[in-house]
Parts: C-alpha cells; sequence; structure tokens
C-alpha cells in the first residue's frame, strides 16, 4: 500500500478480491419487456434485414430510425409516414422503449443530471453538459459496475445488471428534451455508470445508432468510450475498427498502487494495458487518451508525473488529468490547484499532451466518479 493518508487506506471498501477475474461474457443483461422487444435494441442494419425479410425496401427502415431518433417518436402511430399495415406490423413485434425522468438536478454551471427509471424499476444516471459551443452528453452503459475501483462511487453498487442497446441510445432521445431547438448534443462520452467494455455488444450497437445518419447523425471522432482497461475488450474493439475513441483509466503508473485503486489490474496490469494500447495502428482514426485521476498524496507527486512519460513513451496519446471528485463518504482528497499545475506541466513539458478536466456537476453530484443510485427492487418481480 503506497497510500500516504492512512484514512484513506482505511476506508477502503470491501469488495470481492477477485472481482475483475469473475467477468463472464454472460454477466447479467437487461431483462426483456414481456415478449416484445424494444425496437431502439437494433441498428439500422438489423432493422433493414428484419424489413426486408417481410418484403420491406430499406427506406422504411431509415424512415423509422428517422422517427425514433431525430423525431423521437414514443409510439409506432406518430409515425405518419410510415404505412398503416407497416406500423401494425411493428406493433405486433416491437415497443417503443424509453426511460422515465425520475429526477433532473440542475448545477450552477448549467449542467443536468438526470435520473432515469428503466423498465425493471432500477435507475441509471446521465449527465447533459451544454456548453458555450458545444454540448456535451454523459450516458452511463451498466447499473452499477464490477469493477470496484476504490476512488469511485458507482463501485459501491457492485454491477446490478447490463444496460441494452435500447437504454443507452434512449438516455439521449431523453436529454434531447432540455436542448433547445436548433441546437444538437455534439460529444457523447461513455463515462457515466458502469463500465462500457464489460458490456461491449450492446456499447457497440448503440454507437452504431448514434452515428448513423438516420439515427443520430454524430460524427464518431465526437464519442469518446472510457474502459478501467479490459484487455481482451479493447483488442476486440480495435480489431472491430468500432467508430469511436477510446480513454483508458490508467490513473496509476506502478502496479501495487493501481491494484489497490483498482482491482482490474489484478488481472491485466499496467504493462499488458499499454501493450493492448499500443495494437491500435498508428494511422487509426481511433484518438487515444489516458486518464488520470489525481489523488492527493497517493498518485499526484512528481516522480509518478515523470515516470507515466516513461511509460506513454512511443504511443500516440494524450493525457487528462481529473483532479479527484470527492464523493460522500470516500476519504481521498483533491490535490492543490497548483499541484495539479505542477503535474501537468511535467509532462508537457516532456512534449506530453496532457489536458485538466474540468469538472462539471460537482454541486449536484453529477461529476466523474460520483454517479450512484440507489438499489431500487425490481418492479416487475
Ligand atoms: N468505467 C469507465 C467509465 C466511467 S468512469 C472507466 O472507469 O473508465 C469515468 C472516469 O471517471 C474514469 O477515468 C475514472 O477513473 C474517473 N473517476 C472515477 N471516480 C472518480 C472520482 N471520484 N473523481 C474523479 N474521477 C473519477
Ligand atoms: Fe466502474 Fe469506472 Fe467507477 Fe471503476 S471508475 S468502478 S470502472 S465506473
Amino acid at each position: 500500500m503506497n497510500m500516504k493518508s492512512g484514512a484513506a487506506a482505511n476506508q477502503l471498501p470491501h469488495y470481492p478480491p477477485d472481482v475483475a477475474t469473475r467477468l463472464r461474457p454472460g454477466d447479467p443483461q437487461p431483462r426483456r419487456d414481456g415478449v416484445k422487444d424494444d425496437i431502439k435494441n437494433l441498428t439500422l442494419d438489423e432493422l433493414t434485414a428484419w424489413l426486408a425479410a417481410r418484403g420491406e425496401k430499406p427506406f422504411r427502415a431509415r424512415q423509422v430510425f428517422q422517427w425514433l431518433y431525430q423525431h423521437r417518436a414514443r409510439e409506432f402511430d406518430e409515425m405518419t409516414s410510415v404505412a398503416k399495415s407497416l406500423r401494425n406490423l411493428l406493433h405486433e413485434h416491437f415497443h417503443v422503449g424509453f426511460l422515465q425522468r425520475k429526477a433532473a438536478l440542475h448545477s450552477t454551471d448549467g449542467s443536468i443530471k438526470y435520473m432515469f427509471g428503466l423498465a425493471d424499476g432500477r435507475e441509471v444516471e446521465t449527465v447533459l453538459m451544454p456548453g458555450p459551443e458545444h454540448i456535451t452528453l454523459c450516458v452511463s452503459t451498466q447499473v452499477g459496475c464490477a469493477m470496484g475501483c476504490v476512488f469511485c462511487m458507482t463501485a459501491r453498487m457492485g454491477l446490478v445488471r447490463n444496460l441494452s442497446a435500447g437504454e443507452i441510445v434512449q438516455q439521449v432521445v431523453e436529454a434531447y428534451t432540455d436542448v433547445e431547438p436548433g441546437r444538437f448534443i455534439r460529444n457523447i462520452v461513455f463515462m457515466g455508470m458502469g463500465e462500457p467494455l464489460h458490456n461491449y455488444e450492446n456499447v457497440v450497437k448503440a454507437i452504431d445508432t448514434l452515428c448513423e445518419d438516420h439515427g443520430f447523425g454524430i460524427s464518431a471522432r465526437r464519442i469518446t468510450v472510457s474502459t478501467s482497461g479490459l484487455v481482451p475488450a479493447i483488442k476486440r474493439f480495435i480489431r472491430d475498427g468500432v467508430r469511436a475513441n477510446l480513454a483508458v483509466s490508467l490513473n496509476a503508473v506502478r502496479d501495487d498502487l493501481r491494484t489497490e485503486l483498482m482491482p482490474v489490474n489484478r488481472r491485466w496490469n499496467v504493462a499488458a494495458l499499454l501493450d493492448a494500447c499500443r495494437e491500435l495502428p498508428s494511422e487509426s482514426r481511433i484518438r487515444l487518451t489516458f486518464e488520470y485521476v489525481l489523488l492527493k498524496g497517493v498518485n499526484d507527486g512528481p516522480a509518478d508525473a515523470r515516470r507515466l512519460v516513461k511509460l506513454l513513451h512511443g504511443i500516440k496519446c494524450k493525457v487528462n488529468l481529473i483532479p479527484y471528485n470527492p464523493p460522500p463518504g470516500l476519504s481521498f482528497e483533491r490535490p492543490s490547484p497548483e499541484n495539479v499545475r505542477r503535474f501537468q506541466e511535467i509532462l508537457l513539458g516532456k512534449g506530453l499532451l496532457a489536458t485538466v478536466r474540468i469538472s462539471r456537476g460537482l454541486d449536484i453530484q453529477g461529476a466523474c466518479g460520483q454517479l450512484i443510485t440507489a438499489q431500487t427492487p425490481d418492479a416487475q418481480h
């Protein structure tokens, strides 16, 4: 243990030590709503194929997509340009999934944290961050998270279940309610509750719909998936050529400390993680960022900064420093602005592109690592 703060060390939560080694592809999946699937679980290609099997032309799928994501229709009957017979067919097989807005907390900095209710009574949080020029949305990918990082509130929930692709894109649909007409959500960050690469298929499907011109039409360059470092999934992400940027939460430069902070490091250590990142071809359009949460007296010293420079040597990337957001009940501390600047300057001085993330929504517990919802009992049982 390398933490200088005894208080922090004493307060490490009790997660099963092997949490990260027990991940299986079949971990809890979202439940289906009766027999009818949420149409938002389908990518455009899947809907096109489904319709083609019933003798419908591809443009019908594009029409339905526009209704779902551009007009944000909640019923098939709203899709007036779609033939009644087709609307009936869709209605027979699917429902239009939507989220229940349970709360919307407005921060003094303009960001809004939503708590959305899911069909099974669970809840997730989503944060809308309007800027003067661009709007960013931070979406969740799981109810809770299995990874057990000791500095993160979401970890305290454990993993309840994955979100479906439909539940991921519905967060964007619902957030649009607060976007002024004529403005658009430009950036999507998969940095809310959950480990996106632990829910790989659904995240990739959701990205498809986000990028689709007839869906949300968001540029792939504006989508970032953040991972705590699931090495096989990172390799798969690169191999599959997923249309999104990758942010890797490194957070420590030595294995002993990283293992203390992020149990996933026991399974895939720093070297294995960086080796996976090196598999990204230099000509790739995927942009790679390393996130580094700065914890006072734990990982924010000049020696840590210098070691970070060495580790990342030869990897085309940038570093995003995140001064720790103290969630209630966790006893790490945020470094002083001077220490943050000192750390950043060491990186910059060695030619490493390093930015400091400005935390949005701190006053509404909406910043990185502060998202947590109650373990609502299952409404359907
Ligand atoms: N599970 C993914 C994405 C969600 S967390 C991941 O871990 O990458 C998004 C970012 O918030 C990660 O970089 C994580 O290290 C950081 N984070 C978690 N808790 C934090 C806290 N209390 N203060 C600041 N950043 C935090
Ligand atoms: Fe999960 Fe990310 Fe929080 Fe770690 S930091 S517990 S991976 S949400």
